[in-house]
């Protein structure tokens, strides 16, 4: 039988992904919607989650696919209420408030699911397995696109909290920490910052890797032209390069076989995922990405560049 589930937020990801993977998932029913803007077809629409929690009591699960800032107090009020929860990428503003709310979870018995979608993408647990055995010398990931495509006139990106390029760049770091076998830690970092925003719009940083190689990331989300999702892993056995955000994988420059696509895919793996979660009542939340984040926001030398406008 396919859980009720609610979507909270409905913008730009709840309709390029959440709508659709949960439109073809057996496990799951969209049953409600929570937006103060939009209507989403075919269910009722509510515009405050808690008239939606109190009208649907057989609803068990949200999906909460705003951004980051807001996303606590609706969190803490949907576990409050006895729901499962599951959050889009970055988990919340601040490290402290996602373990605040895996405590609340814990404690009302429910599920917390800390997504990170490109951990799906086709081709990261080949790399993952290829890597496992490898010896790293150099580890590098460039990560550039035109934030206006991807977040077109989202003035949230730039404002505190809204994590500015960091908003992509963690897709990376959620790939770099679950396919690298060496926990690595933030070394140094230069964030550059339109003078006119709160948040980076470029960074580079380094990572401590405990066996010497050298790990680094470029990120730029002032970028033309086509996405630059990559990265490379140059070991003494060999070379792997990931392509197009983990969905293209090349080992010594042959690329090898496995579904290729940017987002298709990992939408309806996390919400497989939320299922098998909340069928055997565990949490998952795992912070390193957001870890790394917060590190180069703390030790990151600040640069000021030109105003951004869109
Ligand atoms: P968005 O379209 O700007 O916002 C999503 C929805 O969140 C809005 O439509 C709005 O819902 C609600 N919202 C915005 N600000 C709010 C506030 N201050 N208080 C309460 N609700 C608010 O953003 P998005 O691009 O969908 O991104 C949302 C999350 O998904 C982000 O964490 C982002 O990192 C992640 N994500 C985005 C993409 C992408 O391609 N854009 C890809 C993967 C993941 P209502 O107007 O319906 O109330």
């Amino acid at each position: 039988m396919a859980r009720k589930i609610a979507l909270v937020g409905v913008g730009k990801i709840a309709i390029d992904q959440h709508i659709p993977s949960l439109a073809k998932s057996d496990d799951w029913e969209l049953a409600a919607a929570v937006s103060r803007n939009h209507q989403v077809e075919g269910v009722p629409n509510y515009t405050h989650m808690t008239e939606m929690l109190e009208a649907h009591p057989e609803i068990g699960v949200v999906s909460l696919c705003m951004p980051p800032v807001p996303r606590f107090d609706t969190a803490r009020e949907a576990i409050a209420a006895g729901r499962h929860v599951m959050l889009e990428k970055p988990p919340g503003a601040t490290l402290s408030e996602v373990h605040t709310l895996e405590t609340l979870a814990r404690e009302a018995g429910v599920t917390l699911y800390a997504t990170w979608h490109s951990r799906k993408a086709a081709q990261v647990a080949a790399a993952k397995a290829w890597l496992a055995d490898k010896t790293l010398e150099r580890f590098s990931v460039t990560w550039k696109e035109d934030v206006r495509k991807w977040h077109p006139n989202q003035d949230w990106v730039f404002e505190p909290g809204g994590m500015g390029v960091f908003d992509p760049g963690i897709n990376a770091l959620s790939i770099v920490t679950e396919i690298l076998p060496d926990p690595i830690h933030l070394k140094e970092a230069v964030l550059k910052f339109p003078a006119n925003r709160d948040t980076p719009i470029a960074a580079d940083l380094e990572f401590y890797h405990p066996k010497a190689a050298v790990v680094s990331a470029q990120m730029d989300w002032d970028h033309s032209g086509a996405d630059v999702w990559d990265i490379e892993a140059v070991c003494k056995e060999g070379v792997l390069k990931l392509e197009k955000g983990g969905g293209v994988l090349l080992i010594d420059g042959v690329q090898q076989p496995g579904a290729i696509g940017q987002l298709d895919g990992e939408y309806p793996q996390l919400y497989a995922d939320m299922a098998a979660l909340v069928a055997s009542g565990r949490s998952e939340v795992d912070l390193r990405p957001m870890l790394h984040v917060s590190d180069a926001l703390t030790l990151g030398k600040r640069e000021m560049v030109a105003a951004f406008d869109w």
